[in-house]
């Protein structure tokens, strides 16, 4: 491998300001192969010496998978975006560099990153493996999922991009969500048997069992559980034909947290009322990340910050769950993510850079396939 160059900010900057240019915020509608991103990522890892493969999977979901030589390491980062929000400032979608911080839609989470990888990509050499999808905040796992079943025996270990402030995080909690209609019979409230009837009725009830389970010593304990939507009904004087609950928990990182996760589901299924009628559906359910020790001494040989353990999900625990060791490293804080007025600091980015090229580096040194120090 030849010398790698410094990375200089500029670099990062432009290719950031051209990834924030490419509104990615509603990949559903306008994410395909062709999409502005994907093809400005293209183009840079193609002039970087890249085999690049554009996989349109539809309904949004696309994945790029760029690579160079061979590698045990792959980063992971996502394309797309929230939706701008009403109370930005700026135009959510042109770089706006001021005093240190670059403010842009998807700035900080997670273009920052992907702009980072393209300019590590660029400035060496060096093997160099690249997946980057577009379906992370719809949620969906399609990109990931198709990518695993294609690419995933090639590699030992995934790096993904969120914001972690340019530290190696290894455990954060899961995320499970549903949903669930509740249904009655409606009726003049007069009648006797108006209580029993009533879905909005059914609904409550169920609510605070729920969060009785959530309570010290309950199954749920220590989840973060939240009842997000209740809704339902027409009038005080009209029994509730129909009500629906939104809700969701974070099951804490742990050998034991899938298993314990779905204790919580099923002891929360428990409580439905006898005799059915009640439709529940899952929304979405994400796995926790729990530590691989083994990534700990890879981290320490690269050279990063260990961080501490995040609360917020990410796909990492996509990769974890399919039996890839996994990390989530990616510049700037979670507390700007989805936020209007979307910044990463220079600095967040310089580090994190940093950081890419060294696992670069190091990943140039560890022996391909089996055996050596860094593998898990
Ligand atoms: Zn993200």
């Amino acid at each position: 491998m030849s010398k790698p160059e410094a990375i200089q900010i500029e670099t990062i900057l432009t290719h950031l300001r051209a990834l924030v240019s490419a509104d990615s915020s509603e990949p559903e509608r306008t994410m395909t192969a062709n999409h502005p991103a994907m093809l400005y990522a293209m183009g840079v890892l193609t002039d970087a010496g890249c085999d690049v493969e554009i996989t349109d999977l539809g309904g949004g979901c696309v994945n790029l998978f760029a690579t160079r030589g061979e590698t045990r390491t792959l980063f992971n980062c996502h394309l797309d975006t929230v939706k701008p929000n009403p109370m930005w400032t700026r135009d959510p979608f042109a770089l706006d560099v001021e005093q240190g911080l670059a403010y842009g839609l998807g700035a900080c989470d997670i273009k920052g990153a992907a702009a980072c990888m393209l300019a590590v990509a660029q400035s060496t050499d060096a093997p160099i493996a690249i997946f980057l999808s577009s379906d992370e905040e719809g949620g969906k796992g399609v990109c990931v999922d198709s990518f695993l079943g294609a690419h995933a025996g090639r590699f030992a270990r995934v790096v993904v991009a969120e914001p972690t402030n340019a530290k190696a995080v290894f455990q954060h909690r899961g995320f499970a969500s549903f949903e669930i209609d509740f249904s009655g019979t409606a009726g003049h409230t007069s009648g006797a048997d108006a209580s029993s009837e009533s879905a909005i009725h059914k609904a409550i009830k169920w609510g605070s069992e729920a969060l009785e389970l959530a309570r010290p010593g309950g199954v749920l304990d220590g989840s973060r559980f939240n009842i997000g939507v209740i809704e339902g009904g027409t009038a005080s004087n009209v029994i509730a034909a129909s009500a629906k609950v939104r809700f969701g928990f974070r099951p804490q990182p742990s050998p034991e947290a899938n298993e314990l996760a779905q204790q919580g589901i099923d002891a929360l299924r428990t409580l439905l009322p006898k005799g059915g009628g009640d439709a529940w559906s899952e929304r979405f359910v994400g796995p926790a990340l729990s530590r691989d020790d083994s990534m700990i001494e890879v981290v320490e040989s690269w050279g990063i910050e260990l961080g501490a353990d995040v609360d917020f999900w990410t796909e990492a625990a996509l990769f974890s769950a399919a039996g890839l060791p996994a990390i989530v490293l990616g510049p700037g804080d979670i507390a700007q993510a989805h936020a209007s007025d979307e910044f990463v600091a220079l600095d967040q980015l310089e580090k994190c850079a940093g950081a890419y090229m060294r696992i670069v580096g190091c990943a140039l040194q560890t022996p391909m396939m089996t055996g050596g120090t860094h593998a898990p």
